[in-house]
């Protein structure tokens, strides 16, 4: 019926950087915005699920199947750049985007250096480190809204601490345009090694999905936890990283049902002690 791959009781360990085994009944790979507009008239037509995955490097996904259609844009990663504007389709890993901009001595990117994830995810979240976020130099990202076409210039956008508008509209990134900064190579090397350094300290040599809750205002979450002894803690194969306690790693088969708890133990010993109610950075997905 379509003209793209779709596959059948797919295992997601490689959609989600945590590697919880679960698996989708369909997993579309659309190859253009045509066939995605296709898709989703078809499933909305016929009352099916759905879910846009990016890398999954932002989200806890359930330990059950699910029902419906993962939809992958990694298909979608075309990249075009002229002068200091850079075009971007939503699919194309952040990292990948990152080396394309640095390639050609453009600023506004480097600071993102090592932030998994697809350019999507990363402009759904408002993915940022280091004072800088993805959104800095944004003039318009390009969606799909009740399966139109509509083009969103950047003050359109609610714009937060890890929190864009794109939710509440139920919104489809489709791609985005930047207008950079002209740099040179050794200037933004000299900023790529630094953050190479500071990214040395995360637990990467565990699966994880980077930080597990924001920043309370004024404090820091993986200070908090430290300080009510979680360190090291552990709920099946779910840890508190050693390295980084905002950090959750899997030291096995982790499963959701584990992570969760963790969360739970977490948020209560932290309110418990400091009256501070953490809120998480990941998204608890639910398609039950
Ligand atoms: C080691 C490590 C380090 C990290 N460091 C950072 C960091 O420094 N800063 C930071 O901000 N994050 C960080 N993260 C978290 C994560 O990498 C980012 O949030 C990333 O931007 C998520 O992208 P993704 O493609 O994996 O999104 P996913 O996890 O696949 O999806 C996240 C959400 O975005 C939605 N989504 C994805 N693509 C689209 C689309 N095209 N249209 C609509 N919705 C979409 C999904 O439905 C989901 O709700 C880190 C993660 C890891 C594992």
């Amino acid at each position: 019926m379509f003209n793209f791959e779709i596959l059948e009781d797919y295992p997601l360990d490689k959609y989600n950087t945590y590697g919880i085994k679960t698996k989708t009944k369909y997993l579309a790979k659309p190859e253009n915005f045509t066939d995605l507009k296709m898709l989703i008239q078809y499933l909305k037509e016929n009352n099916i699920k759905y879910y846009i995955l990016g890398s999954g490097s932002n989200v806890i996904l359930p330990d059950t199947l699910f029902m419906g259609y993962i939809i992958s844009l990694e298909r979608l990663n075309k990249v075009h750049i002229e002068g200091c504007v850079a075009k971007a389709e939503a699919g194309i890993l952040l990292g990948s985007l990152i080396k394309e901009v640095l390639n050609h001595n453009l600023s506004g990117l480097e600071y993102l250096y090592g932030i998994p994830g697809t350019l999507g995810g990363a402009l759904y979240g408002n993915a940022g480190a280091y004072m800088h976020t993805i959104y800095d130099y944004v003039k318009e990202v390009l969606v799909l809204r009740n399966n139109e076409l509509v083009r969103l210039k950047k003050d359109d956008l609610k714009i937060l601490y890890r929190y864009t508008s794109f939710k509440e509209n139920n919104d489809i990134i489709l791609e985005a345009t930047f207008e950079f900064l002209p740099s040179n190579k050794e200037i933004l090397e000299k900023v790529i090694a630094d953050i190479r350094e500071k990214r040395k300290k995360l637990p990467l040599e565990y699966k994880n999905a980077g930080s597990v809750f924001k920043n309370p205002e004024g404090d820091y979450a993986g200070r908090l936890i430290e300080s009510v002894g979680l360190k090291g803690y552990k709920v099946g194969d779910a840890k508190v990283s050693e390295k980084h306690a905002n950090f959750i790693v899997n030291t096995g088969n982790m499963t959701s049902k584990d992570l969760k708890t963790l969360i739970n133990i977490i948020k209560k010993k932290v309110n418990d002690e400091y009256k501070i109610e953490l809120e998480l950075e990941q998204i608890i997905i639910d398609w039950d």
